[in-house]
C-alpha cells in the first residue's frame, strides 16, 4: 500500500501536503515510515505541548475509555464536574462558567453565539482584526481575515468588521451602536506570529466596559502555557469570553469557552453531542495537572527567550525579522519560506509557515534546550 496514493485517492483535497508519512512520536520526536527522526517544532499546530506518548495521559485514557467514555451533557457526570471546577480555578478572573465542545472553530462559534445573545437582537455586530484568525466554520470564518479562505463561500456571514491589529484609533471608528463584541487573539499565530501591543489591549478593555461590549481573547494557540503564562492574555487584559482548545487535552480533541458570569444564553440554544464528553474531560485534568506541576508556562518563557535570543544573532540577510512570545516564534524571511522548510525537513526539523515568508516555530513545552541547540544550528545552516 502507499500511504500517500490512498489518502490522495480518498481524502477530500483540501490540505496542501508535506512528502513525508508520520506513524509515530515520543516527546518531541516524531518518526516517519522509514524509521526517520525529526525534532518537532509545529506541536500539531500547536496541540502536543506534552510531547507525543504521554504515559499518563495514555493511561488516563485508558482507565476513563473502560469506565465511561461517553456521557451527553444532559446527565451530570464525575469527571466532568472536575475538569469544569479545574478549568473556573484556572480561568483568568471572573471567567467562572465553562463550554466545552471540540475545537477551535467551535469554542468561536460558540462565543459568537454567546456575545450575541447576551448583548441581545440590537446587536449584531463582531469587530476582529486584520490578520486575525478563529476557524473555518462559517461563523469563525467570517471572524477569520484572510480573503483567500472568504472567497468560495461568499456571501460571508454579515456584521464582521476587521481593523489593523494594534490600531486603537481604528477599533474605535469601528465599534458602533450596534456592536456584539470584540474578538481578538493577543498574538495572532496563522497570521504571522504578530505580538499584540500591551496598551492597544488596555485600550481595547476600556472601550469594550465603557460601551457594554464583550472582549472575547481567542486562545486556541495561545492557551495552556504556550506563551510563557498559562494564559497569553494574563500578559495584556482579562476578557469577557476566553476561546481554547488545542492543548487542552494532551492532544485529544477538545474546546472550551471560558465565561463570565454576565453571558446568558437560553438553554438548548447552544449545545454539542461529544462536548463535555467523560474520555476528553479526563485527558484534559490529567494534561491541565501535568502543566501545573512540571510548569510548563514558566518553562516556554525561559526555553522561548533562549531560543529567540539565539536567533536573533544568526546573522543572514534573509531574515527579516525574528519576533514572538514564549515558545510561539516567527522567522520572518526576505523571501519565500517554503524552500527552507523543506531543507529543514531533510535535516531532521519539522517546522510550520505562518504566511509565505514566515518561518513559525512552535515545539512542544517539553523540548529540551539541546533539542533546541540542534534546531538552531540547523537554522544557521540553511539561513546562511
Ligand atoms: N483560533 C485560533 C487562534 C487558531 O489558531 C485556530 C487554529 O489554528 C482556530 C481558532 C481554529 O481551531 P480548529 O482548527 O481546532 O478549529
Amino acid at each position: 500500500m502507499n500511504i500517500r496514493d490512498v489518502e490522495d485517492q480518498h481524502e477530500v483535497d483540501v490540505y496542501p501536503r508535506r512528502d513525508v508519512v508520520l506513524v509515530r512520536g515520543y516527546g518531541s520526536k516524531l518518526y516517519d515510515e522509514n524509521g526517520k527522526e525529526y525534532i518537532d517544532c509545529a506541536s500539531n499546530i500547536g496541540v502536543s505541548l506534552l510531547g507525543h506518548g504521554n504515559p499518563i495521559i495514555a493511561q488516563t485514557l485508558h482507565d476513563q475509555y473502560l469506565t465511561l467514555a461517553n456521557c451527553y451533557s444532559m446527565f451530570y457526570n464525575d469527571i466532568r464536574a472536575k475538569l469544569v471546577e479545574k478549568l473556573a480555578s484556572i480561568a483568568p478572573s471572573g471567567l467562572s462558567r465553562v463550554f466545552l465542545c471540540n475545537s477551535g472553530t467551535e469554542a468561536v462559534e460558540a462565543a459568537l453565539k454567546f456575545a450575541r445573545s447576551t448583548t441581545g437582537k440590537n446587536r449584531t455586530g463582531i469587530v476582529c482584526a486584520i490578520r486575525g484568525f478563529h476557524g473555518k466554520t462559517m461563523g469563525s470564518l467570517a471572524a477569520t481575515w484572510d480573503p483567500k479562505y472568504h472567497e468560495p463561500f461568499l456571501p460571508m456571514l454579515q456584521g464582521f468588521t476587521h481593523i489593523p491589529f494594534n490600531n486603537i484609533e481604528k477599533l474605535q471608528e469601528a465599534v458602533m451602536e450596534n456592536t456584539s463584541a470584540v474578538l481578538l487573539e493577543v498574538v495572532q499565530g496563522e497570521g504571522g506570529v504578530r505580538v499584540g501591543d500591551k496598551q492597544f489591549f488596555q485600550e481595547v478593555r476600556r472601550l469594550c466596559t465603557e460601551r457594554g461590549i464583550l472582549l472575547i481573547i481567542d486562545e486556541v494557540q495561545t492557551g495552556f502555557g504556550r506563551t510563557g503564562t498559562l494564559w497569553a492574555c494574563e500578559q495584556y487584559v482579562t476578557p469577557d469570553i476566553l476561546c481554547c482548545a488545542k492543548a487542552i487535552a494532551g492532544g485529544v480533541p477538545m474546546g472550551a469557552v471560558l465565561c463570565s458570569d454576565k453571558i446568558h444564553v437560553p438553554k438548548r440554544s447552544h449545545t454539542s453531542t461529544f462536548g463535555g464528553n467523560p474520555l476528553a474531560c479526563a485527558a484534559a485534568l490529567a494534561s491541565i495537572n501535568i502543566i501545573q506541576r512540571e510548569r510548563l508556562p514558566a518553562r516556554a518563557a525561559t526555553l522561548g527567550e533562549y531560543l529567540q535570543k539565539n536567533l536573533k544573532e544568526i546573522n543572514s540577510p534573509r531574515i527579516k525579522e525574528i519576533r514572538g512570545l514564549g515558545l510561539m516564534i516567527g522567522i520572518e524571511l526576505q523571501e519565500k519560506a517554503d524552500p527552507y522548510v523543506k531543507m529543514l525537513m531533510d535535516k531532521g526539523i519539522i517546522v510550520l509557515m505562518a504566511g509565505p515568508n514566515m518561518i513559525r516555530l512552535l515545539p512542544p513545552l517539553v523540548i529540551t534546550k539541546e533539542e533546541i541547540d540542534t534546531v538552531i544550528h540547523a537554522l544557521n545552516e540553511v539561513l546562511c
